[in-house]
């Protein structure tokens, strides 16, 4: 009913166009992303440096529509950048990476420019450009992306620094917004690979949160817009990651930036990019990423945004964390503290930490064990059938597909089989919840010794 009066009185994009043009669909956006990406296969990897390159590489292509110009210099001095398209009477305002460890949406955007570049004699991206004036700041907060961290240089989260504009790089978005005046906002996160949606839980790839600006979480012209504008992403990422789609806590907070905008009269759309069941999630992450902004943009270009109907955004699970990064069902634990193997799931976290070696930035992952036991209730982003094998920590000698035939039957193995104290006869640590990672599964049945899986605690990711 609320809806029915806002819809009547919605004018919000209404000096839009509202002549149909052919827009790609997610699923023609999604493969031509496929062949033409820029985003490299590491997001993390992408520093202040990378950015600065590819924006050089930007103001090359003097006949791109693109323009750059530089809003400001973050607290240690790099420079950030303001990437602008379109023409349009309608601003838009998007911004990546306030965080430094959240860059999936950072490789995105210049995905974005390059479809721009490429494609820009589409009469949809045409569409874009002349209905839009959007205002893209791809990477926020580089001096926390150097760090690989959430917080600036000066350890201040910036989406809790709306009010008080202590770090000089919030003081560049409120400055922005004040400048542009924005008629919505895009606030491109990442979320931890924990984030589940739904009951039972399943991986949530992407969140997405029309942001409140009170704390009664009320509905005004801005944020039914935005709810409009979460129901075009998810009609447009379902497809590509069915179920994966869920809705971010719309509590009011009184410190962050998207409530803020919200307030000062840019209505925000949050979207929060989680985990992807592949061992290099970047690259699908980044695809979804783009075309939610595709479509998004193309939405409000060609006025289907007041067509979309804000249920379809109410009505998604809102998101939990319900998940672990591996989970191993009905596996034989073996924890070595001397104590008998029981059978149990174990669920293992993993974290990414960027390092620096000889001048490299690397990036490492890290597997913890967070819990054992009955993990029915959890999701797993991936899930091991551990039935008739046995996970225990690792010899440091093993690797994965070693047949563990060629060694002498020990103690150990029968007092596994026979599920007596067992202490395993090499160096290795303990398999208990907030342990260091480092595991063996094992198949020990006599015809088929073999060293299935070796987690490692931390490992390059190359
Ligand atoms: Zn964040």
């Amino acid at each position: 009913v609320r809806y029915a009066l806002l819809a009547a009185a919605a004018l919000t994009v209404s000096v839009l166009a509202q002549t149909p043009t052919p827009a790609r669909s997610p699923a023609d956006l999604a493969s031509l992303w496929n062949t033409e990406h820029v985003s490299p296969a590491i997001s993390p990897l992408v520093d202040h440096a990378e950015v600065k390159r590819r924006i050089g590489l930007l103001q090359q292509d003097t006949s791109a529509p693109l323009r750059v110009r530089e809003i400001g210099k973050s607290l240690e001095g790099r420079e950030i950048f303001d990437v602008t398209f379109g023409t349009g009477p309608f601003v838009v305002l998007v911004w990546s990476q306030m965080h430094g460890d959240e860059g999936t949406a950072t490789s995105a955007l210049f995905d974005v420019y390059e479809y721009l570049r490429r494609h820009r004699d589409e009469p949809a991206v045409q569409q874009v450009l002349r209905t839009l004036t959007v205002h893209t700041v791809p990477m926020l907060n580089p001096d926390g992306a150097e760090r690989w961290q959430r917080r600036n240089a000066q350890g201040l989260d910036l989406n809790r620094d709306a009010l008080l504009l202590q770090g000089p790089e919030s003081q560049l978005l409120k400055r922005l917004r004040d400048e542009l005046n924005p008629r919505v906002g895009f606030n491109l996160h990442n979320e931890g690979w924990k984030t589940t949606s739904g009951r039972p839980p399943v991986p949530a790839a992407i969140s997405l949160l029309s942001v409140a600006y009170d704390d009664a979480r009320s509905v005004n012209e801005g944020r039914l817009l935005t709810k409009r504008l979460a129901a075009v992403v998810r009609d447009s990422l379902e497809p590509l990651a069915p179920g994966r789609i869920a809705k971010y806590d719309d509590a009011f907070e009184v410190r962050a930036f998207g409530d803020n905008l919200t307030k000062w009269g840019t209505p925000v759309l949050l979207i929060e990019t989680g985990p992807w069941p592949e061992a290099n999630p970047d690259p699908p992450l980044a695809r979804l990423n783009f075309v939610a902004i595709v479509r998004a943009l193309q939405a409000l270009a060609d006025g289907s945004v007041n067509r979309a109907n804000p249920a379809r955004y109410d009505a998604l699970a809102q998101n939990e964390l319900l998940g672990f990064y591996i989970k191993i069902t009905n596996v034989t634990i073996v924890t070595n503290t001397g104590i008998p193997p029981f059978t149990g799931d174990v669920g293992l976290d993993a974290n990414r930490r960027v390092r620096f070696a000889n001048g490299q930035r690397k990036l490492f992952q890290t597997l913890n064990v967070n819990d054992l036991g009955d993990l029915r209730t959890y999701a797993g982003v991936f899930v091991i059938d551990g039935t008739g094998l046995t996970l225990m920590p690792a010899n440091p000698s093993w690797k994965e597909g070693d047949s563990v035939a060629a060694f002498v039957p020990s103690p150990w193995e029968a007092d596994i089989e026979a599920r007596r104290p067992v202490t395993l006869p090499w160096q290795a640590g303990q398999l208990l919840p907030a342990q260091p990672a480092e595991l063996a599964l094992v198949n020990l049945h006599a015809d088929s010794y073999r060293v299935q899986r070796i987690f490692h605690a931390m490992e390059e990711v190359k």
